[in-house]
C-alpha cells in the first residue's frame, strides 16, 4: 500500500532544509499526499526558526488545495529531560515530534533512556522522533513499554540510514520488533529536507518488513486514523480536516 500522510518534514524555516511550505503542498498534490505535518526544528538547534514561527503557525490554512498541513515542530530534549519549546505555544499545535539533537551532546545508553522516559511522561509528547539513531542509544524495551502505557507513538523514520544517521537500520527493526510485540502506535516520517522526499517511505516499509510488523498500528494509513490518534493524545479536534475526509472514509 501507498502512505498518504506523511507526519514529518523540514522547510527552509531551518537553514539546513531546501523547500518551502507552498512547495510541499505543490510535491503532495501532484504525487497523492492527503495530509502532512510540518514540523520544522525546536528553536534550540543553530540554525532553527525562532519560536515564533511556531506560535503563528495558526495562520498556515488546515486544507490547502486539498491537502491537509498539519501545525507541528520536531522539539529538542533538554539535558534536563524537557522540551525547549514554552507550553503556550506548544499547546497551539497539532502534533509534537520530540527528538535527542546536537543541542545534547551524547551521554549513555542509561541517561538517554531516562531523558526519554521523563518526556513520555510528561504528556508533552505525541511521538518519539528517530528512536534508533545510533548516536543516541536507548534501551528500546524500557522506552517503548513506557511508550505504550502512556500513548505515544514511535516513528520509524525513513531518512535514518537513507540520508542521515547512516548505519541505524539495524537498531530500527529492532525497535520495529519490540513495536509489533508490545502494539506501539507506530508514525512514519520521511523527515523531507526538501520537498521532492516528502511520502518517500521506502526505507521505513523496510524496516517494517525486516521486523514483521503489519501496518494496523501504523498510524499513518489514513489521515482519520491520525486524527483518530491525536485526538486520543488528548488535542482539540480539528473540524475543518474531519469534515473535509469524512466523505472519503
Ligand atoms: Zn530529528
Ligand atoms: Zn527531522
Amino acid at each position: 500500500m501507498r502512505f498518504q500522510v506523511d507526519l514529518h518534514t523540514h522547510t527552509v524555516a531551518c537553514s539546513h532544509a531546501y523547500s518551502t511550505l507552498g512547495e510541499y503542498v505543490e510535491q503532495a498534490v501532484d504525487t497523492g499526499i492527503a495530509m502532512f505535518a510540518t514540523t520544522d526544528h525546536g528553536p534550540t538547534l543553530a540554525d532553527a526558526p525562532h519560536k515564533w514561527h511556531f506560535s503563528n503557525l495558526t495562520v498556515v490554512p488546515r486544507i490547502i488545495r486539498n491537502v491537509a498541513v498539519l501545525r507541528g515542530i520536531e522539539a529538542n530534549i533538554t539535558e534536563d529531560g524537557a522540551l525547549d519549546i514554552e507550553d503556550y505555544i506548544r499547546e497551539k499545535l497539532d502534533i509534537v515530534l520530540a527528538a535527542l539533537h546536537s543541542n545534547y551532546t551524547p551521554t549513555n545508553e542509561k541517561e538517554h533512556t531516562r531523558l526519554l522516559i521523563k518526556v513520555i511522561e510528561s504528556g508533552k509528547v505525541d511521538v518519539l522522533a528517530h528512536p534508533g539513531a545510533r548516536l543516541y542509544p536507548i534501551d528500546y524495551e524500557e522506552v517503548l513499554a513506557c511508550a505504550k502505557e502512556h500513548n505515544v507513538a514511535i516513528e520509524i523514520n525513513a531518512s535514518t540510514s537513507v540520508n542521515a544517521r547512516f548505519g541505524s537500520h539495524d537498531n530500527c527493526v529492532k525497535i520495529a520488533k519490540i513495536a509489533a510485540r508490545l502494539g506501539n502506535a507506530v508514525s512514519l516520517g520521511s523527515d523531507a529536507h526538501i520537498a521532492s522526499f516528502l511520502g518517500c517511505f521506502d526505507e521505513s516499509i523496510k524496516v517494517l518488513e525486516d521486523a514483521g510488523l503489519g501496518y494496523e498500528n501504523v498510524i499513518n494509513t489514513s489521515p482519520a486514523k491520525v486524527l483518530d490518534f491525536l485526538e486520543s493524545r488528548g488535542h482539540a479536534p480539528i473540524k475543518e480536516m474531519r469534515e473535509y475526509f469524512t466523505p472519503f472514509q
